[in-house]
């Protein structure tokens, strides 16, 4: 059913480790609910190991630093997808919020500490790194975001309900990738409140003046 995934560059930025921890988050949280993207990632992890075979002069290295070295990635690639899972005990589950999620979450949806931002929308900054910055953002059913521009990435994932833009509809699992070159106005569907995963690794661009002031103060 998920119809909108993560772009190869991500997926290979995400399988390098190259990503701040906000959009890792965001990355590693889509896997979990995605079979499609998470067998593509397993690709790009074969291909990597085959890079580093050609790349690597046997004579500098012991004999099994090339099986370490893969078996290194193997296990970050691994505990990004799973760790916080298996570290995660069974009745912390929440069906809203995926594994990779819940520990930055307080284990459950109930658990999420928002603030309100206006117009009925309200947020939960996540404790990342300062390099890009994650948010949980709850948007009443039927209810608009201000319309923005970006000055920076800015990956969307939605975990309960659904938001329709100027590009398309966008339901649980399925993920919006916003650059420079784009702006829109994300409204939630009729019906049951949307709840979205985001990360930005700039200041969004407001065109009305009312959330431009409020933004230094709430970090969007
Ligand atoms: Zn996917
Ligand atoms: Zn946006």
């Amino acid at each position: 059913m998920i119809r909108h995934h993560i772009s190869d560059k991500l997926l290979m930025a995400y399988s390098a480790g190259t990503l701040p921890e906000a959009f890792n988050l965001v990355v590693a949280t889509h896997i979990s609910l995605c079979d499609e993207c998470r067998a593509r990632l397993a690709g790009f992890e074969t291909v990597g190991g085959a890079v580093l075979d050609r790349h690597v002069a046997p004579a500098a290295m012991s004999p099994d630093a090339l099986q370490s070295t893969l078996r290194k990635i193997k296990a970050q690639g691994s505990s990004d997808d799973s760790g916080h899972r298996q570290g995660t005990p069974k009745e912390a589950r929440d069906p809203v919020l995926p594994a990779p999620l819940l520990p930055y979450t307080g284990g459950k949806l109930d658990g999420v500490r928002w603030r309100n931002i206006g117009g009925g929308v309200r947020q939960a900054i996540l404790p990342t790194s300062r390099h890009a910055s994650a948010r949980l953002l709850h948007i009443p059913a039927g209810t608009a975001v201000p319309d923005h521009g970006h000055r920076g990435l800015e990956l969307t994932l939605v975990l309960q309900g659904a938001f329709v833009d100027e590009t398309d509809r966008f339901a649980r699992g399925d993920i919006e990738i916003a650059d420079q070159d784009m702006e829109h106005t994300p409204v939630a569907e009729a019906g049951v409140d949307c709840i979205c995963l985001a990360a930005t690794d700039a200041p969004l661009k407001f065109r009305a003046l009312l959330p431009r002031l409020a933004q230094p103060f709430f970090r969007i």
